[in-house]
């Protein structure tokens, strides 16, 4: 590949208008730091991080027109206009007739489990996201993997690891029956996956599928934009159309989205579950006055909606997202240069460490990923976040870890925020950590929440 084109062609099309002060740390000051947290980058001190890519979750900068939209809130108890543009550019962009906005994806997924899913049922989902199945599993459903093989295997190649294996689809369907098969749930791209995109192909096979066994399907349209952007660039027949039309031929293979608006869509805040069936919406709207607020607002100010319903027409330009997905591919090449093992292909919102090669010398019990995003916040003041076994938490039947193929590192890139300078000095600090991997030692914990205990546990150093 042409790198000195490639680096030109992700160029931003932005320009800096106000920028936010970093806070410089010494190694002692980082070290001190990562002690208190238990060795969980969650619960580090945001001030305390230099280059923060924990996540591109609410992260990302906002655009003038979307701060100016802020300000054209209009925060009336029910039927806010802010509602009716949000809801106007999801049935434009992603083509879905019903829109009830929420507090962000969560809320949706929420939502849509206790809408379709009834005690004992299974839904089967390209690999599982962890919000999105803990409301499977709190709404009486047992959650199956049924993506291809590939995407557990961080060296594969293939374009779309984030495909669904239709045999494996079929033999669940066939196992436990039709009818306890509520809906399939497909993530665009698949985060867990290491951001492998589906290809059109694939998303129109599982429809077509499950179409005629009334089985719905349901999108992760999370960071469908940037699959969108991918099926443009890989998939055969697609490069002469626009993101924006892609997009909308992916929704059209699906019956209804959970979408959290913090990432694609460029909010600090958001998300909404959109559908085509009239009776699910009828049941959108009354649960989410229990849980989230009016079914005009669903959580969110005036403004906040404003600014997502404005984030969705930027998101879906060409070069918004060339650029976006250009910045995450210029870093994961910088560190396949240096010999670091990531996973591959490059996703679209985040490189991906792998833990197993990066450190052989750690078993799955000594957390490997969960000690290289510490040793990364110490060595460079750079925050990740583990994908691996403390993520994959305990099966509920058995009580026991579950031992994912996958231990990920995954730095994940905010939209619009950090300059190509700040990924440079993620790849040397990558790199000097790579240097000395001899040395790392693993991570025992000392302390388990109940649930998505990656957000909360605490660890200490094995001596
Ligand atoms: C972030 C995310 C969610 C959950 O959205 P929140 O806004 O964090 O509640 C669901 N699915 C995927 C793929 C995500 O990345």
């Amino acid at each position: 590949m042409d790198t000195s084109r490639t680096r030109r062609s992700w160029a931003e099309p932005y320009k800096i208008k106000m920028v936010e002060r970093l806070r410089m740390t010494t190694p002692e000051e980082r070290r001190r730091a990562i002690d208190e947290a238990g060795y969980n980058t969650f619960l580090l001190h945001s001030d305390m991080v230099y280059v923060d890519l924990l996540t591109d979750s609410g992260t990302s900068a906002m655009s003038d027109y979307q701060w100016a939209g802020m300000m054209m809130g209009d925060e009336a108890y029910s039927g806010s206009a802010n509602f009716y543009h949000l809801e106007a550019n999801v049935q434009r962009y992603y083509g879905y007739p019903y829109v009830v906005p929420t507090h962000q994806g969560r809320g949706a997924e929420h939502l849509i489990s206790q809408i379709l899913i009834s005690d004992g049922d299974t839904v089967p989902g390209n690999m599982y996201f962890t919000t999105t199945r803990l409301h499977q599993e709190l709404a009486g459903a047992q959650f199956v993997d049924v993506i291809v093989d590939e995407a557990h295997d961080p060296t594969s190649l293939l374009p779309f690891k984030g495909n669904v294996d239709l045999e494996k689809l079929r033999a669940v369907i066939a196992r436990v029956g039709a009818d306890r098969v509520p809906y399939v749930c497909v993530a665009a791209t698949v985060n867990m996956a290491g951001g492998q995109p589906i290809s059109l192909e694939n998303m129109k096979a599982v429809y077509e599928l499950c179409l005629p066994l009334g089985i719905k399907v349901i999108l992760d349209a999370t960071r469908a934009v940037e699959n969108a952007y991918f099926i443009q660039q890989r998939e055969v027949g697609q490069s002469g159309r626009s993101v924006a039309e892609i997009l909308f031929e992916m929704c059209s293979y699906s019956d209804g989205a959970t979408m959290s608006g913090k990432k694609d869509l460029l909010v600090n805040i958001g998300g909404f579950l959109a559908m085509r069936d009239e009776d699910v919406y009828a049941e959108a709207r009354s649960l989410v006055v229990v849980y989230e607020g009016m079914h005009t607002y669903g959580g969110l100010a005036g403004r906040d909606m404003e600014a997502m319903a404005r984030g969705i027409e930027e998101a879906v330009q060409d070069d918004h997202i060339k650029a976006r997905v250009g910045q995450v591919e210029y870093l994961g090449n910088l560190l396949i240069d240096d010999g670091v093992p990531i996973v591959r292909p490059i996703g679209g919102h985040a490189i991906y460490l792998d833990a197993t090669q990066f450190l052989p010398h750690l078993t799955q019990d000594m957390f490997p990923a969960q000690t290289l995003a510490a040793e990364l916040y110490v060595e460079g003041g750079i925050r990740a976040m583990e994908r691996g076994i403390v993520s994959a938490g305990r099966d509920p039947v058995t009580g026991n870890h579950r031992y994912p193929k996958l231990e990920l590192v995954r730095l994940t890139i905010p939209r619009r925020v950090y300059t190509q300078a700040h990924l440079d000095v993620v790849a040397e600090v990558v790199a000097d950590l790579y240097d000395r991997r001899d040395s790392i030692k693993g991570l025992e914990m000392t302390f388990e929440p109940k649930y998505l205990r990656f957000f909360q546990s605490r660890f200490r150093p094995l001596p």
